[in-house]
């Protein structure tokens, strides 16, 4: 499927694509395009919105949210900022909230213990809405922000990491905006990953869930066309696995920020180098541990998902390597066809001396490699491909 500019509506131009291997879909041409009038980047040619919601149902992160029920210390700490942050703009915290992308309720039980009286979530995992219910009694409409409906006002919208994954943000800004039509000011906060130059980003930066890429020019342009007006911004570049950009938005006309300038040159010189960056890192990590991957009886990979595809589509690996198989803990990815291979659980597979498992996830990829000592226990050889410790909480 392609896609016009998800700003503007114009035409986009291709920068680069590939064949990704995804769980659960086919093989699928999958890139990444800039619109000339404007500079956004957007994911192009992409899946249909259908095939997206299919990946969405295997993912466990979005079903089954939280760790042990409980909010990890990066949520902690942001919703502490974000809370201030918020406060701090509108000069007093607002007396009704709606979160767009509720999740399992964390953010909204904040805003409540902070002294919001009302607040309601809108969420589309089902699973999500229960969890709010029950941790924290946060109500949730089980829906998506395209299809949502309320009569009722809220004086503030939030939308954290929610833009990035639509297929019309637009048109979800403008909904919201109709939701504060009848208020004297109502304000919303959007905070997105934000496109930062290519060394600040971390391999993997250009997900198959983010279709839109924000930088703070689009981002601002993207709320004053729909009549929001920009009155707080904030950026951080290495708090959380991908830099952040938030910013606060008042429904009453005020010109605080520059004038929108085309950023195509600029975003795409970006998005190029970037790739250039992520194929010869990926290439690179995947050189290291070749040797004994090669020397292995057989091999699996560790976990169905984008970071197998990214695997697949940035290295040479299916050229130097047999692969026997796929395996991931997570029960909703068992029996889903990636690539060439089906899922299957860990212990269904009959471990010997001599296997390796190759790790490529890179926010887990710690997490990962502490839980398979009984494998090393076996004799198994464990690989890790990016070898990092530094890996961030989202
Ligand atoms: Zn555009």
């Amino acid at each position: 499927m392609i896609r016009n500019c998800f700003l503007c509506e114009n035409q986009t131009e291709l920068l680069y694509d590939a064949n990704w291997v995804l769980p659960g879909l086919a093989p699928t041409n999958i890139g990444f395009s800039i619109c000339p009038h404007c500079g956004s980047v957007c994911q192009s040619p992409t899946v249909t919105f259908d095939d997206m919601m299919r990946f969405y149902s295997s993912m466990a992160v979005y079903t089954n949210p939280g760790r042990k029920e409980k909010p990890s210390e990066a949520k902690i700490r942001d919703l502490d900022e974000q809370i201030q942050f918020i406060k701090r703009g509108i000069g007093n915290l607002p007396s009704s909230a709606l979160q767009i992308g509720s999740s399992d309720g964390y953010t909204l039980s904040r805003f409540k213990s902070a002294g919001i009286d009302r607040v309601l979530g809108v969420e589309p995992g089902k699973a999500s809405v229960a969890l709010a219910k029950k941790l924290y009694n946060v109500e949730c409409i089980n829906d998506t922000a395209e299809n949502f409906k309320t009569t009722e006002a809220f004086e503030l919208i939030i939308l954290t990491h929610v833009l990035e994954h639509l297929y019309e943000p637009q048109q979800t800004l403008n909904k919201c905006r109709k939701i504060q039509d009848s208020l004297a000011e109502g304000f919303i906060y959007v905070e997105v990953p934000l496109l930062a130059p290519p060394k600040s980003l971390f391999p993997g930066f250009f997900a198959f869930e983010h279709i839109n890429y924000y930088t703070r020019e689009n981002l601002l342009k993207s709320l004053l066309n729909s009549d929001y007006y920009p009155i707080s911004v904030i950026e951080h570049y290495r708090s959380n696995l991908s830099p952040i950009i938030g910013v606060l938005a008042s429904t009453k006309p005020q010109y605080h920020t520059d004038d929108f300038v085309n950023q195509y040159s600029k975003n795409r010189n970006r998005v190029q180098a970037y790739r250039r960056q992520e194929v010869e890192y990926w290439q690179q990590r995947l050189d290291v541990i070749l040797p004994q991957l090669q020397q292995a009886k057989r091999v699996y990979l560790w976990g169905a998902g984008i970071h197998t595809s990214q695997l697949v589509a940035n290295t040479n690996l299916l050229e130097k390597v047999i692969i026997t198989g796929l395996t991931d803990t997570s029960e909703l990815k068992w029996g889903l066809k990636q690539g060439n291979w089906h899922c299957v659980p860990p212990d269904a597979v009959e471990w010997q001396q001599g296997d390796a498992v190759l790790i490529s996830s890179y926010a887990s990829e710690k997490e990962i490699f502490d839980a398979l000592q009984w494998l090393r226990d076996k004799q198994v050889n464990t690989l890790r491909l990016h070898n990092v410790d530094d890996t961030k909480a989202h």
